[in-house]
């Protein structure tokens, strides 16, 4: 993990930083606006092998304007994990990238929120994919939408975990937020089920992500929102196999 850092940094706050981290340095390598417009893709640089970690802008991916973006104070309190279930866990850069557009697709489209819902998603490949960015509002996980990173890790985590490269980006994208001070250094680390009622994000991940640093469990009275809440953007996750997975789509087909 990087806790120390060197490198370019930047004073302006900007929602979705493109940077290039690794196990010695935080890179910022391309500064995006808010709506994510990076300048070209970004071409992997990855000399320093197994730890090093990139977070992609949204153009890399091939993201849809969002409807809307509202942003909240920082840093935030809260980092909360996700899995998604549906898509599946992506091991290629482009498979992963799709991953992202048919989350999007799914939340914009299907459900009418103004963007995909997570602040980040976190590939098979251990890139980190820039969703809503830091210090906006998501749509993740009600009452906390507004005070929290929301790291969604793409693939099915209730019996599996997630391969090392998938834990370690996103255990960076964490000490990055803290270090650019999107994140409160005395944040809170939650699984989506904490504070909802939902397997999310899978049993085998939710019992990697409370060994972590940070790592908070929730009185009953403090966490769980009662799912007769009315958030602004309800945040639904499959729960169950049985039931209607993404869109009837082609995002849910398997990747050739
Ligand atoms: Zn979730």
């Amino acid at each position: 993990m990087g806790d120390k850092v060197s490198g370019s940094v930047s004073t302006s706050s900007l929602t979705s930083p493109a940077i290039l981290m690794d196990s010695e340095h935080w890179e910022q390598q391309q500064l995006a606006t808010s709506c994510g417009y990076s300048q070209h893709m970004q071409q992997a640089n990855l000399g320093d092998g197994v730890a090093t970690a990139r977070l992609l802008s949204r153009s890399d991916w091939g993201a849809r304007l969002p409807k809307s973006v509202d942003h909240f104070q920082g840093p935030a309190p809260y980092v909360i994990i996700h899995h998604s279930y549906m898509p599946g866990v992506c091991y290629s850069t482009p498979e992963c990238m799709k991953s992202m557009r048919d989350m999007q697709d799914f939340h914009q489209l299907e459900r009418g929120w103004n963007d995909i819902g997570y602040s980040f998603g976190i590939g098979g490949d251990g890139m980190i994919y820039t969703g809503r960015g830091f210090n906006v509002v998501g749509a993740h996980a009600p009452k906390y939408n507004d005070k929290s990173v929301g790291i969604v890790l793409i693939g099915d985590w209730r019996t599996e975990l997630p391969p090392k490269q998938m834990l370690d980006a996103a255990r960076n994208l964490i000490s990055f937020g803290v270090f650019k001070g999107y994140i409160d250094p005395a944040y809170k680390l939650l699984g989506h089920r904490q504070v909802r009622d939902t397997e999310c994000p899978g049993g085998r991940l939710f019992a990697e992500i409370s060994s972590w640093p940070h790592f908070t469990h929730l009185s009953e009275t403090e966490g769980v929102v009662s799912s007769t809440a009315a958030p602004v953007e309800p945040h639904v996750h499959p729960k169950a196999a049985t039931q209607t997975p993404l869109a009837q789509s082609p995002p849910a087909a398997p990747k050739v």
